[in-house]
């Protein structure tokens, strides 16, 4: 990533910052919607990745739909101008208001995880005079191979219906009379870079759509989530991830029957790489076995090492003779608050620019104001 803008400009930042690239993430949704064009593939961008008005703005405009997982996601997607008939609403606990805002806004379909919810869903429908679209989200029991905290799709997890359920599930559909029932939807887990990961999935979804042909019912939509990785490690490398293996995988594997469509909901990959989070260095401090470097911003800003014990790649983007090895850590009250142990890096002194990378999914987002901190500052590309 070029970052001579940033340099030119670092004693100015307001730190800590995050910065988008918006021309990294242009460059993805190019990438991303001509391998899926290809095949006539469907993409949603999963908003709950980073959901900046300016972002999605961007996206929308590249054609993509919108892959809700609250109702105050649909509302800020029907803000922002994504279509009703591109966006879908998934969440294993969805409230009545966010049902009831997701039917007035007419959305595409819901994707639903109960049979509990697919009665309520039907009693609020009745309550509008209204159908409401549904997909079943079923758990394919697939091992993502990803961290635990990010699998979704096995029997254990909290996600979907499980495959034992799906008769009597069919009964109570027969009864729920403003119900239509569209598709079926999977989501296997986030961040999966083993890519025989979707493999495995498509050829589930394939015996699974027996079932339902055995059923007599031919659904119109399937839609296999998101999930694919980025590579952490080496961003500059790899900043766009292989989108052309990932939907070729689907097109092998996956036996789509006549008019059905196939949908995705792709988050992470769509969007990580573009962001930067631009951090200063308050103090250099010796410690026993290594220096700490203690870094303005925290868990309160990027959780993601705290809570999955991810890696970021950290680097100083100021010039120094010399090396040596750094803990980098953030201000919190909290020994998780880490972003790296024994990094090798320039000789750094206190007022340095540091910039952790692969920030714009689940950084932002998920920030807090812990500590009673403030909010981050934010910068896009083309207000430099
Ligand atoms: C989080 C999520 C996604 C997006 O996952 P990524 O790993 O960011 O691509 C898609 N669908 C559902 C239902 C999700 O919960």
């Amino acid at each position: 990533m070029d970052f001579t803008r940033i340099i030119e400009q670092k004693d100015k930042l307001q730190t800590p910052l995050f910065y988008y690239d918006l021309e990294i993430l242009k460059a993805t949704l190019d990438a991303a919607s001509k391998e899926a064009t290809k095949y006539g593939y469907h993409v949603h961008y999963a908003l709950k990745a980073n959901a900046n008005h300016k972002i999605l703005e961007i996206i929308k405009n590249a054609g993509f739909g919108a892959d809700c997982v609250s109702g105050n996601e649909v509302l800020r997607a029907v803000e922002v101008g994504f279509k009703k008939e591109d966006i879908v609403f998934a969440g294993v606990g969805k409230t009545d208001k966010e049902i009831n805002d997701a039917l007035d806004a007419d959305i595409f379909c819901f994707n639903i995880e109960s049979i509990e919810e697919l009665n309520v869903i039907n009693e609020l429908a009745v309550t509008k005079g209204k159908t409401a679209r549904i997909a079943l989200r079923i758990n394919p029991n697939v091992n993502a191979n990803t961290h635990h905290y990010i699998t979704t799709g096995l029997d254990e997890n909290k996600f979907g219906i499980n495959l034992w359920e799906l008769e009597h599930l069919l009964t109570v559909l027969g009864k729920c009379e403003n119900i239509e029932l569209t598709g079926i939807h999977f989501h296997i887990g986030s961040q999966i870079n083993d890519l025989s990961a979707f493999k495995s999935l498509c050829l589930r979804v394939n015996t699974i759509q027996e079932w339902f042909i055995n059923h007599n019912l031919i659904i119109p939509h399937i839609n296999v989530g998101g999930g694919l990785g980025v590579d952490y490690y080496k961003p500059d490398e790899n900043l766009i991830p292989d989108f052309e293996t990932f939907f070729a995988i689907f097109k092998e594997h996956l036996d789509l029957r006549p008019h059905q469509q196939l949908h995705f909901e792709l988050g992470r990959s769509l969007v990580a790489q573009c962001g930067t989070l631009f951090t200063r260095v308050l103090y250099v401090k010796k410690g026993i076995k290594s220096n700490f470097m203690i870094v303005d911003a925290g868990m309160t800003e990027l959780i993601r090492p705290a809570l999955y014990q991810s890696y970021h790649k950290v680097e100083n983007i100021t010039p120094h003779e010399g090396t040596e090895k750094y803990d980098v850590v953030g201000p919190i009250c909290e020994s998780s608050d880490s972003f790296g142990k024994a990094v090798t890096m320039p000789t750094t002194k206190r007022g340095d620019l540091i910039a952790i990378r692969t920030t714009a999914a689940y950084g932002e987002v998920m920030a807090s104001q812990y500590n009673l901190r403030d909010k981050a500052a934010v910068l896009y590309s083309d207000e430099l």
